[in-house]
């Protein structure tokens, strides 16, 4: 964007995350983060005010050579959760990243993490008590814009205050280079594993959706319901007591058919991260572990990637159930590889910009008939009568029969 050589030019929307280091660090302000046409934010440099610093290519940090000096050898590895099964309720996995938060803020620090604002629109926040931060829990499945919040936590630092940020890898690589070294001592990163983050203006085009549907204005949102049960991906969009559960907008999700173009060439879906903390959902932990696993109690992936995360992980643990684990046991694809973009994500991205929201979900959001069965299936294992029914089946002697037949 622009043709001078020391300000930040994206030649290849790939090459940007959006983490908005190079607009905090401008110190001309000549930079502002502008939304494309799925409300993905890039940087656009006003020519007449920029004083050719270079400071803007410099901090850029969605690369592979983010400062690893004080990373460990090789991430410790744990499956933990909360033990309050309280807490462990309200967040999304194992909780550990809301414990985190408390720790920290318990001891007089700061804390940032992804939330509300306007009408549910996601974006990143400063907590300075629990009350604020109960916000930040729970997956929230759309970009969140990190707004002034790099600038605040450099702030906040400089006031001598301890600060977590807690957010998508490219966010903690951008704002520990826009950060820099020196205030590195008092700032703790936690990072997700990240599959990959959907475009904003598909979110809020969805939620309008829904209310038109439902002829009012939301009054809470899961994107991932935890009542749906720990390994379900549906989202719950609730009308003061009434509520719509559906997975239409979590399959776009998963598909990876509105994810940010960088996510496809995402550096950090590996297990080298540029945070002192990674959480992640367990995934697979039943097969490490079936009494840790429990009846599908929730639990969390935690990777401890330097001393400085090593140190706020043992002050949380009094209130954890861990487990060390094997890391190659648990390996899902976001610490291998980036999800690759789905075959159909331009096909997606042009029908949505030409045609809007109700043409996407004519064509894309129909469920398969595949997909049709599981919800069915699903809806049958959570009622009443379809739980009856299956505990029925299991005492039902089919084995024996089948023996019986067959020496028949
Ligand atoms: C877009 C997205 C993709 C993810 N992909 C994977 C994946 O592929 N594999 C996997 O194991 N886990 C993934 N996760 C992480 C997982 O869902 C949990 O958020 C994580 O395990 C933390 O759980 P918790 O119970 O400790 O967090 P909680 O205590 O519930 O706190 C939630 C944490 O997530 C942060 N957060 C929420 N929404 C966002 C957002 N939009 N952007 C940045 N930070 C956010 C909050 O700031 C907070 O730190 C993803 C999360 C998001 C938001
Ligand atoms: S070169 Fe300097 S002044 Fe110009 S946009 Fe970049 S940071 Fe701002
Ligand atoms: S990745 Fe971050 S620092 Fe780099 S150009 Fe994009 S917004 Fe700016
Ligand atoms: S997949 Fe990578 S680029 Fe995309 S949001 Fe996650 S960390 Fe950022």
């Amino acid at each position: 964007m622009g043709e001078e050589i020391h300000m930040i030019r994206i030649a290849d929307r790939k090459q940007c995350c959006g983490c908005s280091a190079c607009a905090a660090i401008c110190p001309a302000d000549a930079i502002k983060m502008k939304p494309d046409g799925m409300g993905f934010r890039y940087p656009v440099v006003d020519r007449d005010k920029c004083i050719e610093c270079g400071r803007c290519e410099k901090v850029c940090a969605f690369n592979d050579h983010y400062d690893r000096s004080l990373h460990l050898e090789a991430p410790v590895t744990y499956a933990a959760r909360a033990e309050d099964p309280e807490e462990l309720a309200r967040s999304q996995s194992g909780g550990v990243s809301y414990l985190l938060m408390k720790r920290v803020l318990q001891a007089g620090g700061i804390v940032y993490g992804a939330g509300f604002v306007d009408h549910f629109r996601v974006a990143h926040k400063r907590a300075e008590d629990l009350e604020q931060a109960q916000e930040f829990r729970l997956s929230k499945y759309v970009q969140s814009d990190p707004g002034q919040t790099f600038r605040q936590t450099l702030a906040d630092l400089k006031s001598g205050r301890n600060v977590l940020f807690t957010g998508t890898p490219c966010q903690t690589a951008g704002l520990h280079a826009f950060v820099g070294p020196k205030y590195r001592e008092r700032l703790w990163l936690q990072d997700i594993v990240c599959h990959g983050v959907p475009a904003p203006n598909v979110w809020r085009d969805y939620l309008s959706f829904r209310e038109r549907k439902a002829g009012r204005a939301a009054t809470e949102l899961l994107f991932r319901d935890p009542a749906c049960g720990w390994h379900t991906h549906r989202e719950t969009v609730r009308f003061g007591k009434a509520r719509v559960t559906s997975g239409d907008y979590s399959r776009l999700y998963h598909k990876a058919l509105m994810s940010r173009p960088s996510c496809g060439v995402c550096p950090y879906a590996n297990l080298h991260r540029p945070s002192d903390l990674t959480c992640g959902d367990c995934w697979g932990i039943e097969s490490v572990d079936k009494n840790f696993a429990g009846d599908g109690l929730a639990a969390s992936l935690i990777l401890v990637n330097t001393r400085k995360g090593e140190n706020l992980f043992s002050q949380v643990l009094p209130e954890m159930q861990v487990l060390p684990v094997n890391i190659d046991r648990l390996l899902q694809l976001n610490l291998c590889r980036p999800t690759p973009p789905a075959a159909e994500s331009e096909a997606f991205e042009r029908e949505y910009l030409n045609g809007g929201f109700e043409s996407i979900r004519k064509e894309f959001m129909v469920p398969t008939l595949k997909e049709r069965f599981a919800a069915w299936k699903w809806r049958v294992k959570r009622s009443e009568i379809g739980k009856r029914f299956l505990s029925t089946l299991q005492g039902f002697p089919f084995r024996s029969l089948f023996l019986k037949k067959k020496r028949g």
